[in-house]
C-alpha cells in the first residue's frame, strides 16, 4: 500500500518509496545496489557494478539528442541511520515509515535518507521514462558518501564519456554549488624525553569555548583552545621556567577544540606568579573573544605533588613553540567567490604521549597548491625542531571553474523558469565532486536539490513542492541542446 501515491511528481515519489523500504546504511549498500542493477536490468540499460557496490547506469541519447554531450547524473545511495532513542526499528534490515504533514515528507521515528535518496529517485524515475528528453545520461550512484566518501575514491570512471555533471547532493533549492574544498589529515608529531623533575605541580584548563566545524565555521573567529594554551604557556615561560607534564585537548581534527587541559611543574617560588598569569590571561581572553567566543574561561590550580615525570625544559620549549609558531584558522579567503575561505587549518587534537606530544590538523583549501604548501609549511617546522609529519584521509577539491559551459547553461535555464538568478555557492567542506573531478578530464559540474532541512537527523524532513520544482528543473536542463 503506498503512501506516497498521490505526491506529485508520482515518478518521483514512487521510487522514493521504494528504495525507502531498502536498508541503506553506508558500508551495508548490498541490497540497494542489487535493486539498482536489477531495475536496470528490466530496461536493458547498460548497468556496472563494483566490488564496493557502486552502480553506473548507462541509458542512450533520445531521438534528436544524439549529438548532444552526455551529462552525468550523481548522488549517494548510503543514508546516515538515525533513530530516536527507544523508537523500535533495526535500520540494517527493516524499512522506514515515511509519513506525510503539510509540505514535508519524512520518517517516523528516524531520518528520512532524502539525504541523498531523492537523488536516487529523480534519477530512476528518469531512467525509467520513455516520456523525458535528454542527451546520453551516466547515472553514477555511489556508496560510502557518508562516511568519507570512500565510494566516489574507488570508483572507475572508464565507462564514463562525458564531462558534465549534475551533482544531486544539495539541500537548498535555487542555490547552485560550483566549488569545494580538498583537504587532509596532518599529525604533526615531536619526540619528547621525560625527566624527573621538582617542584610545585600546577594545572590549567581551558574550557568553555563554542568550538564548531573546522570547515563550515573557521571563519568566525572563535578562539581555538589548543593553540590558547600554547599562548598562554608561551607569556608564563616568558616568567618562568615550566616543564610540561601533559598537555592534552580536542577530540576530533574537523572540530575546532572547546577544551585543553595541561599539568605543569614550575619552582615553588613562583606558585603566585603562576596565578597572577593565570588573572591576567583570563582578562586578556575576555576581552579579545567578547564577542566571538565570550564563555572562555581560564583557571589554574596549585596541586599537592612535588615531583613528577616532566618534559625537560628544552621538549617543553619546543612544544610551546609549536603551539605558538604552527599556523591555525584562515590562510586565505578566496578572489574568485566573495566570502568564501580558500584555505584553512585545524588543530583539532592535542595529546601527549609516552614519548611524544601530537598536534593533528584538518587541512583545507580549494586549491590544491594551497593545501600542498600548508601540509609543506608544517613538515619544514616541524623538521626543524627534530618532529615529523604524516597524512591520513587526503581527498581533492573541486576547484571553481572560471568558465563553465554547463554552469552558465545551468543558471540560463533557471532563471528562464523563475526570473531570478540562483545562488551561487562555493563550500569549505569535501564534496564527492572534488574526488569526480580528479577521475574525470575537462570536469564542468554543478550541485543543486531541493530544499532539506535537519538532515542526519531524525528530524530530518523533505518538501515536496520544492522536491516537485528542482525536478522540473532537472527535465530542463536535460532538455537543452
Ligand atoms: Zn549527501
Amino acid at each position: 500500500m503506498s503512501r506516497l501515491e498521490n505526491l506529485e511528481p508520482k515518478e518521483v515519489f514512487h521510487y522514493f518509496e521504494e528504495i525507502s523500504q531498502i536498508p541503506r546504511p553506508s558500508y551495508k549498500e548490498g541490497k540497494i545496489s542489487d535493486y539498482l542493477v536489477k531495475f536496470a536490468q528490466d530496461r536493458n540499460l547498460t548497468v556496472y557494478q563494483d566490488e564496493i557496490k557502486n552502480v553506473v547506469i548507462i541509458k542512450e541519447a533520445t531521438k534528436g539528442y544524439e549529438n548532444v554531450e552526455p551529462i552525468i547524473i550523481q548522488g549517494h545511495m548510503d543514508m546516515v541511520c538515525e533513530k530516536e532513542p527507544g523508537y523500535d526499528i533495526d535500520m540494517e534490515k527493516e524499512g522506514l515509515t515515511l509519513q506525510v504533514e503539510g509540505d514535508y515528507l519524512s520518517a517516523k521515528g528516524t531520518t528520512l535518507g532524502g539525504d541523498d535518496g531523492i537523488a536516487v529517485a529523480y534519477a530512476l524515475a528518469i531512467l525509467d521514462s520513455d516520456k523525458i528528453e535528454h542527451p546520453r545520461l551516466e547515472v553514477i550512484i555511489t556508496v560510502c558518501e557518508e562516511v568519507g566518501m570512500d565510494g566516489a575514491t574507488a570508483l572507475d570512471t572508464s565507462m564514463i564519456t562525458g564531462k558534465r555533471v549534475l551533482n544531486l547532493d544539495s539541500e537548498e533549492e535555487g542555490k547552485m554549488l560550483v566549488s569545494c574544498a580538498g583537504g587532509c589529515t596532518t599529525i604533526c608529531t615531536l619526540p619528547v624525553s621525560f625527566v624527573q623533575a621538582n617542584g610545585q605541580m600546577v594545572s590549567v584548563k581551558i574550557s568553555g569555548l563554542l568550538g564548531g566545524h573546522s570547515g563550515n565555521e573557521i571563519d568566525k573567529q572563535r578562539g581555538n583552545s589548543n593553540q590558547l594554551m600554547g599562548r598562554f604557556l608561551c607569556n608564563l615561560q616568558n616568567r618562568m621556567d615550566i616543564q610540561i607534564v601533559k598537555v592534552n585537548g580536542g577530540a576530533k581534527d574537523n572540530a575546532i577544540p572547546r577544551e585543553t587541559n595541561a599539568e605543569l611543574m614550575i619552582a615553588k617560588e613562583n606558585a603566585k606568579a603562576f596565578l597572577e598569569e593565570i588573572e591576567k590571561f583570563q582578562e586578556i581572553v575576555k576581552k579579545e573573544y567578547q564577542v566571538s567566543d565570550p564563555e572562555i574561561r581560564i583557571e589554574g590550580e596549585l596541586l599537592k605533588d612535588t615531583n613528577a615525570e616532566a618534559m625537560s625544559l628544552e621538549d617543553s620549549r619546543k612544544v610551546v613553540f609549536l603551539l605558538v609558531h604552527l599556523p591555525g584558522g584562515i590562510q586565505r579567503m578566496s578572489m574568485d567567490i566573495k566570502g568564501l575561505v580558500e584555505t584553512s587549518l585545524n588543530m583539532g587534537i592535542l595529546s601527549t604521549k609516552e614519548k611524544e606530544v601530537s598536534m593533528t590538523f584538518s587541512v583545507r583549501s580549494s586549491l590544491k597548491s594551497q593545501k600542498e604548501f600548508l601540509v609543506a609549511k608544517l613538515k619544514s617546522m616541524l623538521e626543524f625542531v627534530g618532529g615529523s609529519i604524516s597524512i591520513r584521509g587526503d581527498y581533492p577539491a573541486w576547484e571553481y571553474k572560471q568558465d563553465s559551459a554547463f554552469r552558465n547553461q545551468a543558471i540560463a535555464v533557471y532563471k528562464r523558469m523563475y526570473g531570478e538568478e540562483p545562488v551561487i555557492e562555493a563550500i569549505h567542506a569535501g564534496l564527492e565532486c572534488g574526488i569526480l573531478a580528479s577521475k574525470i578530464e575537462d570536469f564542468d559540474c554543478v550541485s543543486t536539490g531541493p530544499d532539506m532541512f535537519d538532515i542526519h537527523t531524525t528530524e530530518e524532513r523533505l518538501s515536496i513542492s520544492s522536491a516537485k520544482r528542482v525536478w522540473e528543473y532537472v527535465l530542463e536542463i536535460l532538455k537543452c541542446k
